[in-house]
């Protein structure tokens, strides 16, 4: 029978929203339900690989323009050392030849769901409405009843598929009975923004920089707005928000990082737990899930929403053999789960795993041996390139589409 009535979307998040689009341009009805009442506006992802900026750029209509007209392009990042003041410089044009984007761009995650909120008012295939949650399903042979709320009530619509891009907290993973296994760290990270000019007082200092310190490692990125600095806290103040979220607690992170005279001027700041867990399976029945819904990890090389924009377009190019060519849906979601929750696991969950291992040994000689492998990497050309493809998700999604 032929599919003609829309998927329907749970979440308008990075993953949502890219996989909306991606159909309504082909043609293929969509239902985008997000239960907030506009997009929302965090500090969270704010860095975007290679492979992501190349999908977007495929959407067309402008969203990759927008994108780089508004982001900072970071073209080396870098790695410190406080207790030494070495720095590795890892250039990202050794990598041109393997990318039409040879660069980390710097940009709040709400601008691309903003960008692309736009585009889909454009779309006659698209249906976005805000203050609708999805609240529950249940699935047969041939569609899904999904259950939303809304503000006139409770509804059910009727769908070929549901897809959970619903983030962390899914609804549409819990209800589909899907574990989602890994472990939460014990201490929470705080994410401060400001616009102290850091540039101006650590010399030659890059967009992105990853400080090593014996007592407090941090991460400082610069988006298009304002300098942003993430800290882990202590695991034993970890249930203590009001301590944490304090002024005096932020500004002696912020004056540990750089002692200027006088109080930083304090932007937004956040405080969030750091898990590390990928869902048992990214599809039961005509439920399929992309983001973070299906997989979560430390922010420590910036791998979230870039992998959850990978699902969003592996699972796109699937939806429409399905709708299109009548492929068989359970074959294409089967095949999705092997090539996206494998990568999840093996790449996303070791990388970001070792990447906060490496950033929070606090004693000489860990440290020492660290710097000293970073700086020996980064001097060399050929191991440069090697580390940049990997850091830069672009051997990961060669890898994914390899998997039979
Ligand atoms: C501080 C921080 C920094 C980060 N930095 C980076 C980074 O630099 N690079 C990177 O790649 N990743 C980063 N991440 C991770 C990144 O933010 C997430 O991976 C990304 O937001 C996931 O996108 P998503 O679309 O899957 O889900 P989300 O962005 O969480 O979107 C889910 C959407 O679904 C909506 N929703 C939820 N439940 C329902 C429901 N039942 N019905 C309807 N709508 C619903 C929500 O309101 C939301 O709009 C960071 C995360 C944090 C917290």
């Amino acid at each position: 029978m032929p599919i003609t009535a829309p998927i329907v979307i749970a979440g308008s998040g990075p993953a949502g929203s890219a996989l909306a689009l991606y159909l309504a341009q082909r043609g293929i009805p969509v239902l985008l339900l997000e239960k907030e009442a506009t997009l929302p506006v965090d500090l969270r992802a704010s860095t975007f690989h290679p492979p992501s900026l190349e999908m977007l750029a495929d959407l067309g209509e402008g969203v990759i323009d927008r994108m780089l007209a508004k982001g900072l392009r970071v073209d080396t990042y870098q790695y410190r050392d406080r207790r030494t003041n070495e720095v590795a410089t890892f250039d990202m044009k050794l990598i041109a030849d393997a990318t039409r984007f040879p660069f980390r761009l710097q940009l709040e995650q709400y601008e691309l769901t903003a960008i692309i909120g736009e585009v889909l008012k454009r779309h006659p295939h698209a249906d976005v409405r805000f203050r609708h949650e999805v609240t529950g399903f249940s699935q047969d042979a041939d569609g899904v009843d999904v259950r939303v709320r809304a503000p006139g009530g409770e509804t059910v619509v009727r769908a070929p598929f549901l897809v959970g891009c619903d983030g962390a907290h899914s609804v549409v993973r819990k209800q589909a009975g899907i574990e989602y296994a890994g472990f939460t760290y014990d201490e929470k990270f705080l994410v401060v923004s400001t616009p102290f000019p850091f540039e101006q007082v650590f010399p030659n200092f890059s967009y992105v920089n990853y400080v090593a310190d014996p007592q407090e490692w941090c991460v400082v990125l610069r988006t298009d707005k304002r300098w942003r600095v993430l800290f882990p806290t202590r695991p034993e103040n970890a249930d203590d928000e009001a301590l944490l979220l304090s002024d005096g607690y932020i500004q002696e992170r912020l004056h540990h990082l750089h002692d200027k005279a006088g109080a930083y001027e304090i932007g937004h700041r956040s405080l969030y737990a750091v898990n590390q867990r990928v869902a048992e399976t990214y599809a039961r029945g005509r439920i399929v899930l992309a983001g973070d819904a299906c997989h979560i990890n430390n922010p420590l090389g910036g791998m979230g929403m870039n992998g959850g924009l990978h699902d969003a377009f592996n699972l796109a190019e699937r939806l429409v053999r399905i709708v299109r060519d009548g492929a068989d849906h359970a074959a294409e979601f089967a095949h999705y789960d092997r090539q996206r929750r494998q990568l999840a696991v093996r790449f996303v969950q070791e990388h970001t795993i070792a990447n906060k291992k490496l950033m929070e040994a606090t004693d000489a000689g860990t440290q020492d041996r660290r710097q000293q492998w970073l700086n020996a990497t980064a001097a060399d050309p050929v191991q440069a390139r090697a580390f940049l493809l990997e850091r830069a998700m672009i051997n990961c999604v060669r890898d994914s589409l390899a998997v039979a």
